[in-house]
């Protein structure tokens, strides 16, 4: 057994513990700010001093790691991912990105590798946002980006966000201490588990995420007559509900043609009777893509189909944007030092969108990112039938090891140059 399958062992039964903490006696749920929180915190402290690392709990309750440098003035890498989950959520969202960060470190302290930069790990504590309906509340504590109205955010329980936090001893007003200001970031690594099924398509254990796709919403209102199933003509119908079928049916043409993701998830429909033509349809719009251009042209192109069918079918079409987020490009330097890692491996480097967000995004702000992800089971996640593999976890080890020996060669070069 290789170093690297024995560390995949033990990462596995290290995310199998993880997942032993929770706020739920019968499924997965570890929320920020919890009990539960705190203590994955501490075990997951607890193997990075196995790992060499000094550790602490920055002042938004982020878990912090660090392999020192031999050099004291080291810039540092940044690795992690997040430690909470969605309610009845798998053990591998999140999770493995900062466990098997964690051991990455344990593995380079074995092999007695010396960084030219400090590794620190980070296990941020809240990217779901299921407690507060806010995402990435971890990592936007290090950009500095909290706004101020998240003073008033509360969990279901009516406790606000200040006070939760001073529930476990941080203070909302201390949270601009977790923002990083150094400048000597040289980029973040982001490994996460795919949650999508490409890789387990391709027969693919990893893959180079390119770009964080942005997305945009729409809610598409359509209105008709309503009138009765039994009197009015066909070709007198004002009916809301076949022109909104029609529409939806060329949202998803126009995605395949255009190979971009959208999908209508909701739709309301009144008045819904059985005997009743449709008066108005509600529906909605998600469109996603690596590209804010080519989404936005598509977007137009949507609109224009969709009012073409409102006028074939005498309906009136309303639509309004619900919410926008630009897409987050990954370094080009970090994604080929991944290409070269995942080629020494000897597989063949895919380059693939990540059309969930995630923690990098907000990292994005400060540094370069970079995201691998490794195949998930059937790429099923946010649910408890989450899995990965064991042989995956050594690739993804294996080439996470190399992906930071290439990173210290090419810092090693720059610095040289640099003189
Ligand atoms: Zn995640």
């Amino acid at each position: 057994m290789t170093a690297f399958a024995r560390a995949a062992a033990q990462v596995m039964q290290q995310l199998q513990q993880l997942a032993t903490i929770s706020q739920h006696p019968e499924y997965l749920d570890r929320r920020y700010l919890s009990d539960e929180h705190f203590a994955a915190n501490a075990l997951v402290a607890h193997w990075m001093s196995q790992s060499a690392m000094q550790h602490h709990t920055d002042a938004a309750g982020n878990l912090w790691g660090r392999l020192s440098s031999g050099t004291p003035d080291a810039p540092r890498f940044i690795m992690g991912s997040h430690l909470d989950t969605v309610p009845n959520g798998g053990k591998y969202d999140g999770m493995l990105g900062v466990v098997a960060a964690v051991m990455l470190a344990k593995l380079l302290d074995e092999y007695a590798v010396q960084l030219p930069f400090h590794l620190d790990i980070v296990g941020f504590g809240d990217e779901e946002g299921t407690r507060f309906g806010s995402t990435l509340l971890g990592s936007r504590a290090l950009t500095g980006s909290w706004p101020a109205s998240w003073r008033n955010l509360t969990d279901a329980d009516h406790i606000s966000l200040p006070q939760a936090m001073q529930n476990v001893g941080l203070r909302f007003d201390d949270v601009r201490n977790a923002a990083l200001t150094d400048t000597d970031i040289l980029g973040f690594l982001e490994l996460h588990i795919e949650q999508g099924p490409v890789l387990e398509d391709e027969n693919l254990p990893i893959g180079i995420v390119n770009a964080i796709a942005g997305a945009r919403r729409f809610e598409f209102r359509v209105t008709g007559m309503a009138g009765h199933a039994g009197t009015v003509p066909m070709r007198l119908r004002k009916d809301a509900l076949t022109a909104s079928a029609k529409m939806i049916v060329a949202i998803e043409q126009l995605a395949i043609e255009h190979d971009i993701v959208a999908t209508v998830g909701q739709i309301k429909n009144q008045p819904n009777g059985v005997n009743v033509i449709s008066g108005e349809t509600l529906f909605s719009l998600d469109i996603r893509s690596g590209d804010d251009m080519h989404r936005d042209k598509v977007v137009e192109l949507i609109i224009n189909a969709a009012t073409t069918i409102a006028s074939q079918h005498s309906v009136k079409l309303l639509w309004r944007q619900t919410h926008e987020a630009a897409a987050v490009s990954c370094d080009a330097s970090l994604q080929s030092l991944l290409h070269r890692a995942i080629d020494s491996a000897g597989y063949s480097p895919l380059y693939l969108p990540s059309g969930a967000g995630h923690d990098a995004m907000a990292m994005a702000q400060i540094c370069p990112v970079a995201m691998l992800f490794t195949r998930c089971d059937k790429g099923i996640s946010h649910h408890p039938d989450e899995n990965i593999c064991v042989d995956d976890v050594e690739v993804t080890l294996q080439v996470l090891f190399e992906t930071l020996i290439l990173l210290s060669k090419q810092h090693t070069v720059n610095q040289n140059a640099a003189l």
